[in-house]
């Protein structure tokens, strides 16, 4: 060996510098100084221990016998530094080596195997994992403590906890940290007792548990919902001296929340102040979220008001909090306030207050937060998608829905269940039944609630006949179907008339299915009876109903009623209703329109007065109609639209044209007693018909016209609509609360059987 080399050599012994370390290689490949293994190794832990991975991989390569050592001293090195660009890296590479290293012959020892299966761990990487254990049983390193003990933690991560348990049987002695990982691990997935033995266990090996050991019992516990589990195991510890610590208040306040146990709540927010856990982002949020799901916003109010630095956790649970109480106004001024403030709002943040609007009626406010989410560069995501789509079907807005079909299509999140499912909804909600059942045709998975919503489309559009084919297909499937699915079937038979075959799904719910009837589905029963003229039938099923009839079902006896024009039922249906929902003019108008349509005008000047008495005014008729993808609102009786001149004059000429065809409007419908010439004017105000005419004032001749009404449709309207679809030729889908009706050619869709 030259001096040089030998210097070279003794270089490597003693430093630490990268770029030492480059210059003793760069000088051994120039001079082909052959160098053996272990100053390979050395080399090789140099570059690694600086990070330099590309640099190790590619010296092992050019070793050409190399050994255990070498391979260990790289694995360690993966093992040991985080790979900051792509957290999967490293485990990637070290089970690649394991791979590599099978294939020279050599083994791995008890010093490789921990790792690489930390790495399985990480990467959930059950089969790799398996393959090691295997491994170790063979060549009888199941001994190791270490091996042991982390091939428990990769079963619990990997939830296979039979696994889990057969190997900490194996364990002579286990230590705190291998019971916990299993207490913790059985808590997860909800096996109470499984964890609660194992926890009651530790004592008798000797094992003492630990903080960790009680906060992964609570979390656990919180984690698989069983909440009531959570908070005892939450006051035992309290009991048995333990102090809790961020973690531990951040597990159980969730539960707490669930359970509405505010008392409790209240206490554990005392212990936060007193040992000064207020600085901890986690347990604040979870403090806010609990007081909103205990319903005490002030209270929720003022902890988020009183924290330092606001983070978008807390923001997220504040909002979601005003959400689920209904405080739909003070979640959007909250917002407002929180994105002024320039606060990071995340996805989460957005999806929260489009989710409130649209399921507290601000369906378009939904829509613009939807537009500015997307201005302001947060991307929405597979939960965003399903919380927006109800909006565009309540008020019929079809392009933005066809825009968020686009997006899903485009980010790849089609696939996903609630969104397809969402989508067929608003196709459907949206008049689009053909939409609706390419989606659900085109789905890869479906689970019950995609094939509900694409019968209760159906069901809502008439279609009796698709919604059972439909159900049958479902039969031959491996879903079975639940409540909703029966109430679609329902409904369905009873809007398109088909008596008999409702009855025989009632009753095949009870004897094939095993599932009792609901009120929901009693109220169907009643509807389909009663629609088919058998009120009596009707009134007796509600008689032997086995439990107290609700509004529903009371509700569909007295729409039979006015159909049929039975006012003796309609009144006994009625005083029901009034003692049931004593502030719903809808219940009043119904019945004075039955008494009206008779022309018992001294019965509806009663109901008038009772309504007045009781400081009540007639729900005002509302309709939407989207043009060239603005959503426009018409109000009854409401003129501030700016197109208001053109609408009357448009109307009157179609009234006028009406006459002149011999078909005269229905004035029945109107719930004063006034002349017939002021009637008539009363029923031009009505806001769907008013939305038909703006349709056709600003389409295109000949294309579809599409409105959504908040009430159900009025006989007038409806044989007015009738009319316009015949003169001007056009088809026009009105949606009212109830059902769809599509007018084509002077018919609507619904045979007048509504
Ligand atoms: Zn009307
Ligand atoms: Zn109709």
């Amino acid at each position: 060996m030259s001096r040089q080399a030998a210097a070279a050599l003794h270089l490597l012994q003693t430093t630490n510098s990268l770029s030492l370390t480059r210059q003793s290689h760069a000088y051994f490949l120039r001079t082909g100084f052959f160098f053996d293994n272990q100053f390979a190794t050395k080399l090789l832990s140099l570059y690694a221990n600086n990070l330099r991975f590309t640099e190790a991989r590619n010296l092992l390569n050019t070793i050409q016998f190399p050994d255990v050592f070498s391979f260990s001293t790289l694995i360690h090195s993966y093992s040991k530094h985080k790979n900051h660009n792509c957290e999967n890296t490293n485990h990637h590479e070290i089970i690649f080596l394991l791979s590599k290293m099978l294939s020279f012959g050599l083994l791995p020892d008890t010093h490789i195997i921990p790792s690489v299966i930390k790495s399985c761990t990480a990467l959930r990487d059950t089969k790799n994992g398996k393959m090691i254990h295997g491994y170790c049983v063979i060549n009888g390193f199941f001994q190791d403590s270490f091996v042991l003990s982390s091939l428990l933690h990769f079963y619990v991560k990997c939830c296979r906890l039979w696994d889990a348990r057969k190997v900490f049987d194996e364990m002579s002695e286990p230590d705190v940290v291998s019971c916990s990982a299993l207490v913790s691990g059985y808590a997860r997935q909800g096996c109470v007792n499984e964890a609660k033995m194992v926890f009651g266990k530790m004592r008798e090996f000797g094992v003492e548990p630990n903080l960790v050991t009680w906060n992964g019992l609570v979390a656990g516990f919180n984690q698989s919902g069983n909440c009531l589990e959570a908070v005892m195991v939450f006051q035992e510890m309290c009991l048995c001296g333990f102090k809790p610590d961020g973690m531990t208040v951040s597990s159980i306040v969730p539960s707490v929340g669930d359970l509405g146990d505010l008392l409790l709540g209240v206490q554990i927010h005392g212990y936060v102040f007193k040992v000064a856990l207020l600085s901890d982002k986690c347990v604040v949020s979870a403090l806010i979220d609990m007081y909103g799901k205990c319903s005490s916003t002030v209270e929720m109010s003022r902890v988020f008001d009183e924290m330092c630095f606001k983070d978008v956790g807390a923001c997220n649970a504040l909002i979601s909090g005003f959400a689920r109480n209904g405080l739909t106004e003070d979640a959007l001024a909250k917002f407002k306030e929180l994105r002024k403030k320039e606060l990071e709002l995340n996805v989460v943040s957005w999806t929260s207050i489009i989710a409130c609007c649209s399921q507290h009626g601000k369906d378009m406010e939904a829509l613009e937060l939807f537009r500015e989410m997307q201005v302001s560069g947060v991307k929405p995501n597979a939960v965003t998608i399903p919380c927006l789509l109800p909006a565009c079907g309540n008020i019929a807005a079809l392009m933005h829905g066809k825009s968020a079909h686009g997006f899903s299509l485009r980010t790849g999140i089609l696939n996903n269940v609630y969104v397809g499912s969402a989508l067929i909804d608003m196709y459907a909600n949206c008049g689009r039944i053909k939409f609706a059942r390419i989606c659900f045709d085109r789905m890869p998975v479906r689970n019950i609630v995609c094939w509900n919503a694409i019968m209760g489309g159906y069901a809502m559009h008439g279609n009796a006949n698709e919604v059972i084919k439909i159900f049958r297909l479902m039969e031959q499937s491996d879903q079975k179907p639940d409540f909703i699915t029966f109430t679609s079937l329902l409904s369905a038979c009873s809007h398109s008339g088909f008596t008999e075959q409702g009855e025989r799904f009632f009753n095949k719910m009870t004897k094939e299915y095993g599932m009792k009837p609901r009120v929901e589905h009693y109220a169907c029963l009643v509807t389909l009876l009663s629609r088919a003229g058998k009120l009596k039938e009707a009134y007796s099923t509600i008689e032997q109903m086995p439990f107290e009839p609700d509004a529903c079902v009371w509700g569909a006896l007295l729409s039979s009623c006015r159909v049929h024009g039975n006012v003796n039922l309609a009144e006994v249906a009625a005083n029901k209703l009034f003692e049931l929902e004593p502030n719903n003019p809808g219940n009043y108008v119904l019945l004075s329109n039955i008494y009206a349509n008779k022309g018992l005008w001294k019965e509806v000047d009663r109901v008038r007065d009772l309504m007045k008495s009781m400081g009540m005014r007639k729900n005002p008729g509302c309709s939407w109609i989207e043009i060239k993808n603005k959503v426009h609102m018409l109000l009854a009786g409401d003129r501030s639209h700016p197109q208001m001149a053109e609408i009357s004059e448009k109307m009157d000429n179609l009234v006028m044209e009406m006459k002149k065809a011999g078909c005269l409007p229905v004035t029945s419908f109107v719930l004063q007693d006034v002349e017939d010439q002021e009637k008539e004017h009363i029923l031009c105000g009505h806001s769907e018909k008013l939305a038909v005419v703006l349709g056709i004032l600003n389409t295109s001749q000949g294309s579809t016209i599409q409105v959504i009404k908040n009430l159900r449709i009025c006989g007038d309207c409806h044989d007015v609509i009738k009319f316009i679809s015949k003169f001007e030729q056009r088809e026009i889908f009105v949606r009212d609360t109830n059902r769809f009706h599509h007018f084509k050619d002077g018919s609507c869709s619904c045979g007048d059987y509504w």
